[in-house]
């Protein structure tokens, strides 16, 4: 079986080894015995959205997406068909931000996003930097997720949050609530990377994109007591410091 990912502005947006989500996925495909293609593209490059069964946008600092910005909004509608279609789509902070109806800088220059949710992100000099967890409730399954967070962007005004916060700051360190999710779509502030510290979530990502294909797929079971020992000393800790 193969399957084929998008990794978008990935020599752009790609802070903090968000790389990692798309290795991870990669090598539990194929431990599955499933070929992950994963295809590069960036400001210019000529792609087909529709056909791909997961989209990643990852991190990047204000002036990575203000060059990004308009390169995306060229691609709005391929994006939408995308996300309708049922592809799984990963987007970590700057990339989650941009699917809003704005990012506001430091300056307080508005950089449009694709408008495709009704949330938006003003940043501010308090920067939210540290550990996260939360709580998240996902086809009917409860996860707690782990990860780490650093952005001055405070994202407001999501209908569907990905899930609560239990430690750390979340969309804006107010409301208490983390990320976006909307069908496939998993935004969230949870760099780490994500999937290596959450490896059901990784899995989670490849039985959505297999039921594309073959409706009762599930992924066989991998040995990740070493991944998850790491993750519940993690929840550990942060529970111990609230
Ligand atoms: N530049 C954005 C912010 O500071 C996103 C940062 C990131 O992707 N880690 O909020």
């Amino acid at each position: 079986m193969e399957l084929h990912l998008a990794w978008l502005y990935d020599d752009l947006l790609e802070l903090y080894g968000d790389r990692g989500n798309v290795t991870v996925l990669r090598e539990r495909c194929a431990k599955r015995g499933i070929t992950l293609h994963v295809h590069q593209y960036s400001v210019g490059d000529q792609f087909d959205l529709t056909k791909m069964d997961m989209i990643f946008i990852g991190g990047g600092s204000d002036r990575e997406q203000n060059i990004i910005y308009e390169d995306l909004l060229a691609r709005r509608e391929d994006f939408v068909m995308a996300i309708e279609n049922n592809a799984v789509v990963l987007l970590i902070c700057g990339g989650y931000q941009m699917l809003g109806q704005y990012y506001k800088d430091l300056d307080g220059k508005m950089i449009p996003g694709l408008g495709i949710f009704d949330y938006y992100t003003e940043s501010s000099r308090d920067r939210m930097v540290g550990y996260i967890g939360i709580d998240c409730h996902i086809d009917g399954h409860n996860f707690q997720l782990v990860g780490f967070e650093n952005h001055g962007g405070k994202t407001q005004n999501v209908a569907t949050p990905l899930g609560s916060v239990f430690a750390g700051h979340g969309n804006n360190g107010t409301d208490g609530q983390e990320g976006v999710l909307y069908k496939n779509v998993f935004g969230t502030y949870l760099h780490g990377p994500l999937l290596p510290r959450n490896p059901e979530l990784a899995d989670l990502f490849i039985e959505k994109m297999m039921r594309r294909y073959e409706a009762t797929y599930v992924p066989v079971a991998l040995d990740d007591s070493l991944e998850l020992g790491a993750k519940q000393q993690v929840i550990r800790e942060l529970k111990a410091q609230i």
